[in-house]
């Protein structure tokens, strides 16, 4: 089986909430995007680093590096008496979660140490923070209004012409989850400065082209 494969079937087994059919439409649009080869990628909401291997997997063979961007103590609704609380992650220590021992052994156990780098920390703060323009953009963080909105601003504008902006969890239907990241799929649209390009489940794929 080739290493690809291989990563592949093991991002499946890594805790998470990225459907296989979603994961690996993320993986094949970075796969095939040639302009992103030896680029720089993000992802805001890095877990347990479900998708940081799906994206990682493209991203060693296109030689790019993917930074996997959290503070790693959880959304809203990952918190006690909220529907996706997991109690194993919570550290003892403090009674906070904590996903980062679990990121670093799916990414050591995955081995893209060198290829997929974490980033510790408040979505905005590191944003302020970082200059290198984007090749690939996948925003998966906070789905809050306020959380998902900075997002969006802070990071989008990073995001190189011909560049893919990726969005998760984008429900038309209120019925299936929060609006925040529909609205500000609709916002790039909107903008004119990004077309769409796929559409996998909750994933839309867009290419910024203004
Ligand atoms: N992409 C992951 C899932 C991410 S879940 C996967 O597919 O496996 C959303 C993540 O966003 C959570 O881990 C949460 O800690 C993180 N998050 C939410 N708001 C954030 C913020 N403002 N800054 C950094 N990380 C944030
Ligand atoms: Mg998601």
């Amino acid at each position: 089986m080739s290493r690809r494969k291989h990563l592949l079937d093991f991002a499946d087994t890594v805790k998470g909430f990225m459907p296989r059919d979603e994961g690996l439409a993320l993986h094949h649009y970075a796969l095939h995007h040639e302009e992103g080869r030896e680029g720089t990628w993000l992802e805001i909401g890095a877990w347990c680093g479900k998708s940081a291997v799906y994206l990682g997997a493209a991203a060693e063979s296109m030689n790019a590096v993917l930074y996997s961007l959290d503070h790693h103590h959880g959304s809203e609704e990952n918190q006690e008496g909220w529907e996706h609380f997991d109690e194993t992650l919570v550290d003892p220590v403090d009674g906070r979660l904590n996903t980062l021992p679990s990121w670093q052994r799916t990414i050591s156990d995955a081995e893209l140490e060198a290829t997929v780098i974490g980033l510790v920390g408040p979505s905005t703060v590191i944003a302020e923070h970082f200059s290198e323009p984007l090749d690939i953009l996948f925003i998966d963080g906070g789905h809050g209004e306020e959380v998902a909105w900075a997002d969006f601003h802070a990071w989008s504008p990073k995001v190189v012409l011909g560049g893919l902006l990726m969005i998760h969890d984008v429900f038309e239907n209120p019925a299936e989850g929060g609006r925040p990241p529909y609205e500000i799929y609709l916002e790039a649209l909107s903008s004119n400065e990004f077309v769409e390009i796929g559409t996998v489940g909750s994933l839309r794929v867009l290419s910024r082209v203004a």
